[in-house]
């Protein structure tokens, strides 16, 4: 059962009279329950490759399906829905809004979906999440009174509650300290072992290295990763 499949994707960008071919032919499968990671240098193309996968820029060239369907060449409103539908952000920064609850700030993209959901749905499906994250009995504080990494788990609840085909996730513990985000690092083992479909960007070698399917990106060009060399004992 594939999730994403990417083939031959490039990416120019032009300007002025430079051309920087950002992407050089990526060809990428990630098929459902997979957690794969990517790293790579500063200025070798993850965000980039990570913009198009989350349908938030158009490759140059090639082919881009999710779920069997080619979301190569489309609207902005056809883009726009796809990614409600079918993709979970995760960032470095967590994005929630201060002035709602955390039960609200889960709630917003089922509001905003063009699915509709019932009240009762809505309230079913964030506290599945929230429970998911351990953090149900928070449902009522305000974002600004939890902790970074308590803040970054109602995200990922957030990130959760459409049940999307895959979660993109983008250093997710740049804002925390180590013990954090160790713990937002367990969180996601602990979501793959539940079904979640992750990709994880990080230039963080010892965090990539927890994903079951490990890509170098340098230059452009997509890598899986040798096996992790073990020291002679
Ligand atoms: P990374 O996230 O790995 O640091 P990026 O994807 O941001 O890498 O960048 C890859 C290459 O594409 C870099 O050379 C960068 O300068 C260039 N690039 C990225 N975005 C743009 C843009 N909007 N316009 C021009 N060049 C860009
Ligand atoms: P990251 O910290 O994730 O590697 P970057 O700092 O490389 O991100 O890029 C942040 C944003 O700036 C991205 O959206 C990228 O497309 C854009 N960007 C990167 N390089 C350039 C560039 N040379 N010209 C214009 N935009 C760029």
């Amino acid at each position: 059962d594939i999730k994403i499949q990417m083939t031959n994707i490039t990416k120019v960008f032009e300007t002025q009279s430079m051309e920087t071919h950002a992407l050089k032919g990526i060809d990428l499968t990630i098929r459902s329950g997979e957690y794969i990671s990517i790293s790579g240098p500063s200025g070798c193309g993850k965000s980039t490759l990570l913009s198009i996968l989350g349908l938030l820029d158009e490759a140059t060239s090639g082919t881009y399906m999710i779920e069997g369907h080619d979301v190569t060449k489309l609207s902005l409103a056809q883009s726009a829905a796809i990614r409600a539908e079918k993709i979970g952000f995760i960032f470095q920064q967590f994005n929630l809004i201060d002035e709602l609850s955390v039960f609200d700030n889960i709630a917003l993209p089922l509001q905003y979906s063009q699915q509709q959901y019932s009240a009762q749905e809505i309230t079913q499906r964030v506290e599945q999440c929230l429970e998911c994250v351990e953090m149900l009995h928070r449902k009522d504080h305000r974002p600004n009174m939890l902790s970074g990494g308590q803040q970054q788990r109602i995200a990922i609840a957030r990130a959760l509650v459409a049940n999307p085909a895959i979660l993109l996730v983008d250093e997710p513990t740049g804002n925390l300290d180590s013990k954090n985000g160790d713990a937002i690092m367990d969180l996601l083992e602990k979501l793959n072992n539940d079904g979640t479909t992750i990709c994880l960007v990080t230039h963080d070698p010892r965090y990539a290295d927890r994903a079951s399917i490990h890509y170098n990106l340098l230059d452009g060009q997509i890598q899986k990763a040798q096996e992790p060399l073990r020291e002679a004992v």
